[in-house]
């Protein structure tokens, strides 16, 4: 059998390192934010290269209030990526903001620079690129044309620890960030957890603010606000796992790589490009595959985990609907949906487990 992830051989891992963690959290009864949150903020800040991280609690919640500390109010128009995680579209949901989708491009499967002046509008404030799969989107044309058309660029990074774009860390290329610590992300928390980063000394302040009942000082809310602190035991562990980050990214880099020599010249099965641009950190390592239902069988029959990151695109959800696209709207984002599967990969994957998942796949 070969996972699709292994959470258990990672915590056996670094077992004591964590424990002893926990128990300080315990000793001290820090249980939201505290000591343990801090220190995890100091050293995400420096692994990002930005000036300052703030920690709440979860993904889609630190992209709320990245939209809301730039100032996206309701009826202002986000530029989405149609082939992403709903949550993209969730934060800019909950300001009462308009979704607006764009296609990806076939090659990175990242928001496609030529696909976006053709979705701006007057209202648009916002190009939300997403780093999926744990490639940065083509940062550069996507500034470009955010100062041409002064607009805000927010980085959905959930899946992108340590991915890079032209040696330049991911969440520190636009104006402000969102990442994501759910369990099964590149850096995983032991429940729900997420960071907004940014250089922007005002956006900290304020997502700061926004993330603890818009308190300035105890007691003082000058904004109507959230309840969206991280607890100290997810600081914890996170302020633990960011040491040993690296490790696991390049063995995730080095089990893409050798994916990538034994799928090549296999017919049917379209391997990930890495761009030129990029570091990938391989969150996903996914194929494309014209059979998928058949091939999802046959490997689940044969004990390989697999997954599909994501069977809808944006557009086809039920729930926007009400945005008016339609089926051929947006055909690369469709084609990945139908054939995208995705396999085990994670940081203590071994070349052998690799070999078998091609061997089964072929
Ligand atoms: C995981 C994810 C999110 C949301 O993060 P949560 O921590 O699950 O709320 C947002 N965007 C993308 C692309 C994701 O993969």
């Amino acid at each position: 059998m070969v996972p699709f992830v292994d959470l258990k051989a990672q915590y056996q891992s670094i077992k004591s390192e964590i424990d002893t963690a926990i128990q300080n959290v315990l000793n001290n009864a820090a249980f939201v934010l505290g000591p343990a949150v801090a220190e995890f903020e100091g050293k995400f800040a420096k692994y990002t290269n930005t000036k300052h991280a703030v920690a709440v609690n979860s993904g889609t919640s630190a992209l709320h209030l990245a939209l809301l500390a730039i100032g996206i109010k309701p009826g202002d128009e986000v530029i989405v990526p149609a082939m992403t995680f709903i949550a993209t579209g969730s934060a800019v949901d909950y300001i009462g903001a308009k979704v607006v989708l764009a296609d990806v491009n076939p090659k990175s499967y990242t928001l496609d620079p030529t696909k976006i002046e053709a979705a701006i509008t007057p209202k648009t404030k916002v190009i939300m690129p997403v780093h999926l799969y744990g490639q940065s989107a083509d940062m550069d044309p996507i500034l470009k044309i955010a100062k041409k058309h002064n607009l805000f660029v927010v980085e959905d990074a959930a899946q992108a620890h340590g991915s890079e774009y032209k040696h330049r860390r991911c969440g520190s290329i636009g104006d402000i960030a969102g990442f994501s610590f759910y369990p099964g992300k590149n850096l995983g928390a032991y429940g729900e957890g997420g960071a907004v980063v940014t250089n922007n000394d005002e956006y900290a302040e304020k997502v700061r603010m926004l993330r603890d009942w818009g308190q300035q000082g105890k007691g003082n809310h000058v904004m109507k606000a959230f309840n969206y602190r991280m607890t100290g035991f997810q600081g914890a562990v996170l302020g633990v796992k960011i040491d040993h980050i690296e490790r696991w990214t390049e063995s995730r880099r080095r089990a893409a790589e050798l994916y990538n020599t034994l799928l090549a010249g296999v017919e049917g099965v379209v391997a990930p490009t890495q761009m030129e641009y990029a570091r990938h950190v391989y969150h996903v390592y996914g194929v494309l595959v014209k059979n998928r239902a058949e091939v999802q069988a046959k490997l689940n029959n044969a004990g390989v985990q697999n997954g599909v990151h994501y069977t809808v695109p944006m557009h086809l959800h039920p729930c926007y609907a009400e945005l008016g696209y339609k089926k051929g709207d947006f055909p690369v984002a469709e084609r990945i949906a139908e054939e995208e599967l995705s396999l085990p990969m994670f940081g203590e994957i071994t070349r052998e487990q690799v070999e078998e998942v091609v061997e089964k796949l072929k």
